[in-house]
């Protein structure tokens, strides 16, 4: 059976670092970390997935603006409303929670957000950094599945590691930075034949789907490290990852729960990354 990799432990070490940080902002500066948060539509996880943020801020210092809008914003609305946000001196960070309403396009919404104040990291000129090496922002999760695999002392260089997934805010930033890490990197996808074949070569298998328990034992090799960063609803209301957690951890050396593998370190990154775009607008 494989050990467990406790997200939670190791979120908790990133907020101590983090209120620390606010500590002495507000000490030394006056300034109290400040982060938008702009909901629009009514996705049930989206609610769910702000609530947490807002009660993690609440608790190390950082302080939140709500933008909430159940009805929905169009996509000039949602442009115009970041656009103050970017003018405003007193926000530092600005998240805009997707999925956003059908119809709005997503890459120009994100776009919109002032590169400075994108504490998603989802902004090309952050992605453009972090793939040629230098970033100023790591995306959440992705630094979220690093920090875990630090946090293990799990060594990276020279190893295989294949990603399951190739969208903008997981599966394509975690792949860079595991080969800023040096492993020998292996991206798989829904048009990728016979996954199981190229999953079984991982050293360190990070999977982010969206496809609830498909990565039983049969895709994982014997003694890999499996991060599961899926998170998916049953019909029954339970949270499960995109790993067949009992399947997998029968041959895996460790791997992530769901709940509490990577979701709780995502929401400690990103007051991580609210802190330091509040230290760099400031010119802490
Ligand atoms: P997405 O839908 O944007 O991308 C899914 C990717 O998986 C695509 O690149 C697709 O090619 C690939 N894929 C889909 N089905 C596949 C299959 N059968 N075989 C191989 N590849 C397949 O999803 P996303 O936004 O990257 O999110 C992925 C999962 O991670 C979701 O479950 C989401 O809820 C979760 N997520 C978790 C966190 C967190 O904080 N833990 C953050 C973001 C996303």
């Amino acid at each position: 059976m494989g050990s467990l990799l406790d997200g939670k432990v190791v979120a908790a070490r990133i907020q101590q670092g983090v209120a620390a940080d606010v500590e002495s902002l507000q000490r030394a500066r006056g300034v109290t970390p400040t982060l938008a948060v702009v909901l629009s539509g009514e996705d049930p996880g989206s609610k769910i997935y702000v609530g947490r943020k807002r009660q993690t801020a609440k608790s190390l210092g950082v302080q939140t603006r709500d933008h909430i809008f159940p009805e929905g914003l169009s996509e000039g609305e949602t442009i115009a409303l970041i656009q103050e946000l970017n003018e405003d001196k007193e926000v530092h960070g600005i998240l805009v929670q997707l999925p956003l309403p059908k119809g709005v396009n997503e890459s120009r919404i994100l776009d919109a957000i002032e590169p400075v104040k994108d504490v998603d990291g989802f902004h090309p000129e952050n992605l453009g950094r972090l793939m040629v090496g230098n970033p100023t922002v790591v995306p959440c999760t992705p630094g979220g599945v690093l920090a875990i695999l630090d946090h293990y002392e799990i060594e990276l260089s020279g190893r295989i590691a294949v990603v399951v997934g190739r969208s903008r805010i997981v599966g394509k930033p975690v792949a860079q930075l595991l080969l800023g890490r040096h492993a020998t990197v292996i991206m798989a996808h829904s048009r990728t034949p016979n996954l199981a074949s190229i999953t079984r070569l991982a050293d360190v298998l990070v999977v982010a789907i969206g496809r609830p328990r498909l990565i039983g034992a049969r895709y994982v090799k014997s003694g890999a490290v499996v991060i599961d960063v899926g998170i998916n609803r049953l019909p029954d209301g339970t949270l499960t990852g995109d790993v067949d957690f009992l399947d997998a951890a029968g041959v895996s050396a460790a791997i992530t729960p769901v709940p509490g593998g990577v979701g709780p370190t995502t929401v400690a990154m990103l007051m991580r990354n609210t802190v330091r775009a509040c230290q760099q607008q400031i010119g802490d």
